[in-house]
């Protein structure tokens, strides 16, 4: 019988009512899953988060807190290849899977690992010293983080099915905060099979996971000042949650990392036959393959000098030639399928729209051959690779292809370089590749303020690189404008960012106490 996907409500599972949506398989086009249209109430749902979930929590220190996560981690890496077979389904291949579940997996212990060591042994954190405030010293000030009272909801992409979960869920969980996990309904049931994980290892306070498999309903309604809200998606959704009258009207904390045109920049120094020509080219085919394409970070305009872009074409082009399309349970297979067959509709329609300024280089989004899966059934679509003449054309800085696609843009200085890639408005990701390290320098100053994260990739330090699109929990995720203008990850920056800054000024010698005295250089 089919499984109809239930929430986590107020330390139950429960079903759903309406009427029950199939979810497919990417692949062959089976029913995985049904998921119903509503939940459980919101408001019991929230309300047992956060008096149940949060006050245990709060009770905890964050290094309690953390040592739980480190036991969580280790406890779901025993169920990783349960978690890989279903991923399989969404269209991932192993290597997709890496990202997404061993990823997710990875953040887990990374903020265990620093809640262990670099987080006190206290619920209160300083930020900055003792500030004096009068002549004598007597009277002064410091800023304390605190845990807020409600609940973190996290509104979720259907890309990262388990990492967008426990990205977000980490930090949360060190802030002390109970979390509301909605995924995106194309890949709920995986969520849904890793949080059953999650509560079946008796780890985890009561209240400190629900889970809504469901559409939102009114969960929005019942937000509170205290609440905070982290959305990933598209930015049409992110425009909504930020206007919807209970976010704005009560000042809910709020989070959107939504979708992004990032770029990848061919330094001007480098010839065909150097490293860094090679690391470009097999950079691209990474970044449009991995997930097939379907990485909020993935790079969507590729410039590269006027003079070199017929060399880069021909470069990427042949790489692409090798990529195997198909079943994605195959390793043979470098390409999977998209999410769904409706989601390789919406790509098709975004190429024709590039294609009114630019032309294709390779790849058409009619053809694929599939090795291993019936390509009617599944979501497959080739790697496409376009090239336009005008680096300023406007649809290439303003339509998101979200799957294994990017497209060439030529420039002939600096100045058009930058003022190019600024009509993005705004990226996660941005990558430099070069060996000349001024050239680097300038593009990072100019750069910086339109992009939350830059990578500069050399012969020097390609071996050890972790890669253009992968979010690493040490470093920012997020950017300004298009990109959402949030930040998640970034070490213990996120945690910080869920905990209240409160500046509480008096007597010195009380301050002093506030915080443990490990602690008191914040
Ligand atoms: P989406 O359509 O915006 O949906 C995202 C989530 O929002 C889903 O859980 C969806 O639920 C929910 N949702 C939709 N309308 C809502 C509403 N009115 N109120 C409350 N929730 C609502 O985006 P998507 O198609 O899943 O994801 C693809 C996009 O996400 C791409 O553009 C990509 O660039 C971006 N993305 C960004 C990042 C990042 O970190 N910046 C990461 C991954 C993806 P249902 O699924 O049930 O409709």
């Amino acid at each position: 019988m089919t499984h109809a996907l239930e929430s986590y409500a107020a330390g139950r599972w429960c079903q759903g009512t309406g009427q029950q949506r199939p979810l497919l398989d990417a692949v062959t086009g089976e029913i995985v899953a049904t998921i119903p249209e509503c939940g459980p109430e919101s408001a019991v749902l929230l309300e047992h988060a956060r008096t149940v979930g949060g006050s245990e929590l709060r009770g905890l220190t964050f290094r309690q807190r953390a040592a739980i996560l480190k036991d969580l981690a280790r406890y779901l890496s025993g169920y990783l290849d349960e978690f890989v077979a279903l991923s399989t389904r969404t269209g991932a291949t192993r290597r997709d899977t890496a990202v997404d579940v061993d990823g997710g997996l990875g953040t887990l212990a990374v903020y265990a690992g620093k809640g262990l060591r670099e987080l006190p042994d206290a619920m209160v954190l300083a930020d900055g010293p003792i500030e004096p405030l009068g002549r004598s010293g007597a009277f002064a000030g410091r800023h304390v983080l605190a845990s807020r009272l409600g609940a973190a909801v996290q509104i979720n992409a259907f890309n990262f099915p388990v990492w967008g979960m426990l990205e977000k869920f980490a930090p949360a969980f060190l802030a002390g905060l109970p979390s509301v996990v909605k995924p995106a309904s194309q890949t709920a049931y995986l969520t849904e099979r890793v949080v059953r994980r999650m509560v079946d290892s008796g780890l985890l306070p009561e209240g400190a996971i629900s889970l809504l498999c469901a559409s939102p309903g009114d969960l929005l309604e019942h937000l509170g000042p205290q609440d905070v809200l982290g959305f990933t998606g598209s930015a049409a959704t992110a425009l909504a949650l930020r206007t919807h009258p209970v976010v704005a009207g009560r000042a809910v904390t709020f989070n959107a990392e939504a979708d992004s045109l990032n770029c990848s920049i061919l330094g001007p120094d480098v010839s065909p036959d150097e490293p860094e020509f090679a690391l470009y080219a097999d950079q691209l085919v990474t970044e449009m393959t991995v997930k097939a394409g379907q990485k909020c970070t993935a790079i969507r305009r590729a410039f590269v000098p006027a003079a070199l872009i017929d060399a880069v074409a021909d470069a990427v082009g042949e790489r692409l030639r090798a990529v195997v399309v198909g079943n994605p349970a195959d390793p043979g297979v470098h390409l999977g399928a998209l999410a769904s067959l409706d989601q390789r509709e919406e790509v098709r329609r975004a190429v024709a729209d590039l294609g009114t300024a630019a032309r294709p280089a390779f790849g058409d989004p009619g053809k694929v051959e599939v090795v291993g899966a019936d390509p009617q059934l599944g979501a497959f679509l080739a790697p496409i690779l376009l090239r336009t003449d005008d680096a300023f054309a406007a649809p290439v800085h303003r339509v998101e292809a979200f799957g294994p696609v990017s497209t060439l843009l030529p420039y002939d200085n600096l100045d058009g370089l930058t003022d190019a890639v600024a009509l993005g408005e705004g990226s996660l990701a941005g990558s430099i590749v070069t060996g000349d390290d001024d050239f680097a320098r300038e593009v990072i100053t100019r750069l910086a303020p339109w992009h939350g994260r830059l990578l500069v990739l050399n012969r020097d330090d390609a071996a050890e690189s972790t890669g253009h699109g992968v979010a690493m929990p040490q470093m920012l995720h997020g950017g300004p404008g298009r990109a959402g203008g949030g930040e998640e990850l970034g070490g213990l920056r996120a945690v910080h960012h869920l905990l209240q800054r409160t500046a509480v000024q008096g007597h010195a010698n009380l301050l002093a106490t506030l915080v443990p005295a490990a602690d008191q250089e914040g």
